[in-house]
């Protein structure tokens, strides 16, 4: 009964046990299932081996990187610390590890757990003499990936009532899962490592992104700032900022549109040109003309309304849109205020200047197509203003834009005159009074206009000097009249005659101008002296100190200087004092005046008395009648023309009428010498 009761207890112990130990690889599976750090996983491994199995001895070596971390030599011994080489002989070890099975070692021999797990068992391999064994050994190779990679040993039995094989088999099993969870967490420490050189990596490249998005970022804002730059520019006046024609031109093209899809919309285009403004810049210089222009700018756009646009279209030009007007007293109203602006005093460099603008307007219905259109009619328009007196303003009508058109074709048609030569001179004698002698000729400029007949010089001398035409065609003249003194100079009696030619003032205001004229003088007339040079005063009126040194330079090729149209302008006596004319032409007006105004009569009388002192004779002009000859006599005039004493006339006539012969027929018996 006992033995039977001492069996059931021990049945019951047995089973307890391997139900502790089926409890305890349940754990380790678990344990090598959930690894994530070799450093909790040994001495989980170790609790489990000490709580589920009765044995505390434990020891694991890793042969492989035997220099790495210690966990990879982890061994656990309740009483000494060694290391599994420290506590089998190495020969030992090695011979463990050869076997690559589970092997359970005793004193005498060494019992293998096969592949096909039958137990073999071999003799204890005594290698060496000093090879001792004292415990009982169970070990087995930690196999990863097919590797022999370490050892697992227990010193002594798992279960000393198991068998051989049942201790084998379990070493076995903790072996694969050492390995296992070894593998594991190798495996894991390994995608940490890339995970972190990925993160690395990312870091990096992110880092790089970032900077070179940031360049980017950098380089786009810079090339936006730079083509806005250039935007701005394009489309602005550096000088006053504000927009130039080309912006101007597009808002206007973009108000016709607008006005194309709603008739009833009004706009204005005002043309603002500044009266005079190149006198300032030539006698105050430029940088003053800079800062005129930037107040006037200012001033301009006080005057107008928000959506107005300003522009300046280069030079002393200006022009503005008025968006949205009800009426044409709108424009007027804001024109008369830019005027009224414009003529208040400016003070630049500590001085006042005073300026003053002349505006165009034009009133924009559907009929415009382009800016350039409105432009150009209220250009034209301010064109009218000017000429009626500095600051006024003038509305666009249509007769301008047929005066325009009219203009186009003349200097179309002038173009083609002086290339064909259908230009004429005609002269008018000029006599000494006393003796009623005719001393030489006045040119006098005609047309032979192939559709329209002979004309004068004040239908087409206008627009040739606004053109410029009138150099050519002056040059024409003088070579015209070159050749009429030498044939003169054929005749005996005509060998003095001089022949007097009107020039714009053109030819004075820069020295390259009178060289030209002077080499032309001086290649075509063998004797300049009998060239006489009328200029009025108009010709000097803008560049005064210019054209003086200028009208001394173009003294010096020979010829005689006069001043035409004395007493219709301003008649300084600087002209009379300073400048070198050796005759002053008394205008027709003021010689007319003479009968009428004794003053005048005094004027013209003292006129020649400052003549003998400066050694300038007089002329009088457009002498109609015997009481203007006896008066223009009594003042002391010496000489005279006029249509009553001779009307110009062709080179023909003029002939015929003097009884010269051959191709000069003028007889002039006066004394020319009065002149020369
Ligand atoms: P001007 O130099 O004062 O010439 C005299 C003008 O008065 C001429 O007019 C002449 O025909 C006119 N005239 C002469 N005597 C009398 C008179 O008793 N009564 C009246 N009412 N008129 C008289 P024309 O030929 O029509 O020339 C007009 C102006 O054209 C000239 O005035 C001159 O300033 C200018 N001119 C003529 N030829 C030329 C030229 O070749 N070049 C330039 N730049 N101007 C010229
Ligand atoms: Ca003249
Ligand atoms: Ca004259």
């Amino acid at each position: 009964m006992q033995k039977k009761s001492d069996k059931i207890t021990k049945l019951l112990d047995k089973y307890r046990q391997t139900k502790r130990i089926q409890k305890g690889l349940l754990k380790l599976s678990e344990l090598a299932g959930s690894v994530t750090d070799m450093a909790c996983f040994y001495p989980n491994l170790q609790q489990i081996i000490r709580q589920y199995f009765p044995t505390d001895n434990l020891y694991i070596q890793l042969f492989t990187e035997p220099d790495s971390l210690n966990a990879d030599h982890f061994y656990i011994d309740e009483s000494i610390c060694s290391k599994i080489d420290q506590q089998l002989s190495g020969d030992m070890v090695e011979f463990i590890s050869g076997i690559e099975k589970p092997v359970l070692i005793n004193h005498h021999q060494v019992s293998i757990l096969e592949q096909d797990n039958n137990v073999s068992v071999r003799p204890f391999p005594k290698r060496h003499s000093q090879t001792q064994l004292v415990d009982v050994w169970l070990a087995a190779p930690l196999i990863m990936g097919n590797v022999s990679m370490g050892l697992v040993g227990v010193k002594g039995f798992i279960n000393p009532d198991n068998s051989a094989r049942s201790n084998l088999e379990m070493i076995h099993f903790i072996a694969l899962h050492i390995a296992s969870a070894i593998v594991r967490n190798r495996a894991s420490e390994q995608l940490k490592v890339y995970s972190k050189d990925l993160e690395d990596i990312i870091f990096d490249r992110t880092k790089r992104l970032q900077r070179s998005n940031f360049n980017l970022r950098k380089q786009v804002e810079e090339r936006r700032k730079s083509e806005l730059k250039l935007f701005y520019e394009a489309h602005h006046d550096p000088l006053t900022k504000l927009p130039n024609r080309s912006m101007f031109s597009d808002r206007l093209e973009h108000s016709i549109k607008h006005l194309k899809r709603h008739p009833n919309h009004r706009f204005a285009v005002l043309f603002i040109d500044l009266d005079r403004f190149k006198i300032i810049n030539d006698t105050l210089g430029h940088h003053v003309g800079d800062k005129l222009l930037v107040q006037i700018a200012d001033r301009i756009a006080q005057c107008i309304r928000g959506n107005d646009i300003l522009a300046r279209l280069g030079g002393d030009e200006f022009v503005i849109l008025l968006d949205s007007i009800s009426s044409n007293d709108d424009a007027e109203e804001i024109a008369t205020r830019i005027i009224e602006a414009i003529a208040l005093p400016f003070t630049i460099e500590q001085q006042q200047l005073y300026s003053s603008a002349s505006i165009g307007i034009s009133i924009c219905d559907q009929q415009y197509n382009s800016a350039s259109e409105i432009l150009r009619d209220a250009d034209a328009a301010m064109y009218q203003a000017k000429s009626i007196g500095n600051g006024r303003l003038m509305f666009f009508d249509k007769s301008m834009r047929e005066q325009l058109l009219a203009n186009l074709n003349l200097e179309r048609e002038l173009r083609t005159a002086i290339k064909e030569q259908q230009f004429a001179l005609h002269f008018q004698k000029i006599t000494e009074l006393h003796e009623e002698k005719a001393i030489g000729f006045e040119a006098l400029l005609r047309w032979q206009h192939p559709q329209r007949g002979l004309l004068s010089p004040a239908d087409f001398l206008e627009l040739a000097e606004e053109t410029s035409l009138i150099l050519d065609i002056e040059d024409w003249v003088l070579k015209t009249v070159a050749k009429q003194i030498k044939l003169w100079q054929q005749d005996s009696a005509l060998k003095h005659a001089f022949i007097s030619v009107n020039l714009s003032g053109k030819h004075v205001w820069q020295t390259q101008s009178v060289r030209e004229l002077s080499t032309l003088i001086s290649n075509n007339f063998d004797r300049p002296e009998q060239l006489i040079i009328e200029f009025n005063e108009h010709a000097f009126n803008r560049h005064p100190k210019q054209s003086l040194s200028n009208l001394e330079l173009l003294k010096k090729s020979g010829v005689r200087l006069a001043l035409d149209d004395y007493g219709s302008g301003i008649s300084s006596l600087n002209y009379l004092s300073k400048y070198p004319f050796e005759l002053i032409k008394l205008d027709r007006s003021f010689v007319r005046s003479l009968c009428s105004n004794p003053k005048n009569l005094e004027l013209a009388k003292s006129l020649s008395q400052i003549g003998d002192n400066f050694g300038f004779r007089l002329v009088a002009e457009g002498i109609e009648s015997q009481q203007q000859l006896d008066m223009v006599v009594q003042c002391g005039c010496e000489y005279g023309q006029g249509f009553f004493i001779s009307k110009p006339k062709s080179i023909e006539n003029t002939s015929k009428e003097s009884g010269a012969n051959n191709n000069s027929a003028i007889n002039p018996s006066g004394n020319i010498d009065h002149c020369a």
